[in-house]
């Protein structure tokens, strides 16, 4: 960043910046460490880190950036692993957890007024107190937040019954790229910044719907191979769930290993259901058990069940006892991708770990993830990445998507979205941010750094073949 660039921002905001080499480093990174390789392809070390506390904050942060075209890099729990929250090349990451605001429940209406930065963990322990609750969340429940959660473009525990993130906001404010604050309540253009990975601006306050706090009750199943599993989504929808979240066969044996237990290496699949009443509960277990039956499922057995269930937010503990990790996730059909689903349990030496969620009545997304019990060299943590990634993309021929854009799925926007949702994100883009400041290299394929010729979309595509 050149020195005049930088004395702007320091004399507007010097409390509320970091530029020490330890935050840099911090901030280069989101869940999965990237290999040094990647400084090929781009620079990911931020110039700074702004920390700011309000709306006027931000507003100034933009129309300062767009006067030096420097580049600015929204981030909250920085939790995924697309590489949306950390810089395609330089700039300043925009910390958004500073952006407080009081909680405001309205129990008629059942929304709740917050900041995007809040934790759905702490979210959810203040509706409960109130009697109510999230309609859905991600597993990444204990460290990600409500508006990186939107940005991302998120489906979660719950979403079967009440639908993505999309369909829980009510309003929402943003700082956009020009410096305006809106307002914006009508689902069309709420649905422009889902998965818009903050190249549409700073989400700054978000009213979310939320629900009375109906006890959730598990049940448990398991399948024997992903032809059943899938035949027990597609039957589980009849039954109207809150949730069916499941494991392949090694994350039961992670599950196992935890937990002292000795489950088949299966499908394991928990199906939660709001229930209200004893007697409720007892027609809805006659009817599960039929439902898996008739699927071709068997019933698991109880005492299992709410160690499982908890487990479902084990994840981040568990990768954290491993060196490194690599992670990833896909949107897939339920109709065609059995097939695929085996293909991945028997990749990387049977390593490949997976949680399922069905997201829809037509889909479910996947967290892959693979653990590095030991250090591996930076080329080999390369090959593995693009590895999982052609697997990813390998998705498509069965109808299936990237779970993001980010940075390693930038280009993929309308394979996700659907071309008619492109144009319309990318007039809006033209509109509000014509010098492409706000996070740059996400959604859109960039050029590459040192080959300007190539797009990076082509780069990834081609280096992941040869992998
Ligand atoms: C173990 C594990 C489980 C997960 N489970 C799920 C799941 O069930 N469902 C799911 O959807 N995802 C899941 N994820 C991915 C991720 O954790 C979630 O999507 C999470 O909600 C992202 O929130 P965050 O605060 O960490 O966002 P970040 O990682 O900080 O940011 C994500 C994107 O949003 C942008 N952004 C951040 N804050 C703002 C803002 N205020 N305004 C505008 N843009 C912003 C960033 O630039 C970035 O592009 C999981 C990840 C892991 C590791």
């Amino acid at each position: 960043m050149k020195k005049k660039t930088r004395t702007k921002f320091v004399r507007y905001l010097w409390k509320q910046m970091k530029e020490n080499a330890t935050a840099l480093q911090i901030y280069s990174r989101d869940i999965s460490k990237l290999p040094n390789l990647t400084k090929l392809l781009f620079n990911r070390t931020p110039d700074g880190i702004i920390l700011p506390r309000t709306v006027e904050d931000i507003q100034r942060v933009y129309t300062l950036a767009t006067e030096t075209k420097t580049p600015i890099i929204p981030r909250s729990g920085g939790t995924t692993g697309f590489g949306g929250s950390i810089p395609y090349n330089k700039g300043l990451v925009i910390d958004c957890k500073g952006l407080d605001r009081e909680l405001l429940i309205e129990p008629i209406d059942q929304t709740v007024t917050t900041s995007p930065s809040i934790i759905f963990s702490e979210l959810q322990k203040k509706l409960k107190l109130q009697g109510f609750s999230l309609c859905s969340y991600p597993s990444s429940y204990y460290s990600a937040t409500v508006g990186g959660w939107i940005s991302h473009g998120g489906h979660g525990i719950g979403s079967i019954k009440y639908g993505s993130v999309v369909d829980q906001i009510a309003e929402m404010q943003v700082v956009l790229p020009n410096g305006e604050s809106q307002t914006f309540n009508e689902k069309e253009d709420i649905s422009l910044f889902f998965g818009s990975n903050g190249t549409l601006g700073i989400i700054t306050e978000i009213k979310l719907k939320i629900k009375f706090d109906i006890p959730l009750k598990q049940f448990g199943c398991i399948f024997d191979s992903p032809v059943e599993l899938m035949k027990g989504l597609k039957k589980l929808q009849e039954v109207d769930p809150f949730s069916v979240w499941f494991l392949n066969p090694s994350q039961v044996l992670a599950f196992n290993d935890s937990f002292g237990y000795n489950l088949p290496r299966s499908y394991v699949a928990i199906v939660s259901k709001e229930i209200s009443y004893e007697a409720e509960e007892l027609a809805f277990s006659n009817n599960f058990n039929n439902t898996i039956r008739k699927a071709g499922g068997q019933i698991l057995d109880k005492r299992y069940i709410s160690d499982i269930w908890d487990f479902r937010f084990k994840t981040f503990a568990l990768l954290k006892e491993y060196p490194d990790f690599l992670v990833s996730e896909v949107i897939l059909p339920i109709e065609t991708s059995a097939k695929y689903l085996r293909k991945l349990a028997g990749l990387f030496e049977g390593l490949l770990r997976v949680e399922g969620e069905l997201i829809s009545n037509t889909h479910y997304s996947l967290l892959l993830y693979l653990p590095i019990e030991e250090p591996i060299s930076d080329f080999k943590k390369t090959l593995l990445i693009l590895k999982i990634n052609k697997h990813v993309l390998k998705s498509k021929k069965i109808g299936g998507f990237p779970y993001s854009t980010g940075l390693w799925f930038a280009g993929y926007y309308s394979q996700i979205y659907g071309k008619e949702m492109y144009k319309r994100y990318k007039d809006f883009k033209k509109k509000v941010d014509p010098k492409n400041i706000s996070n740059p290299g996400k959604v859109c394929s960039p050029k590459v750094r040192f080959f300007p010729l190539f797009k990076l979309k082509f780069v990834i595509r081609m280096a992941s073949e040869f992998s």
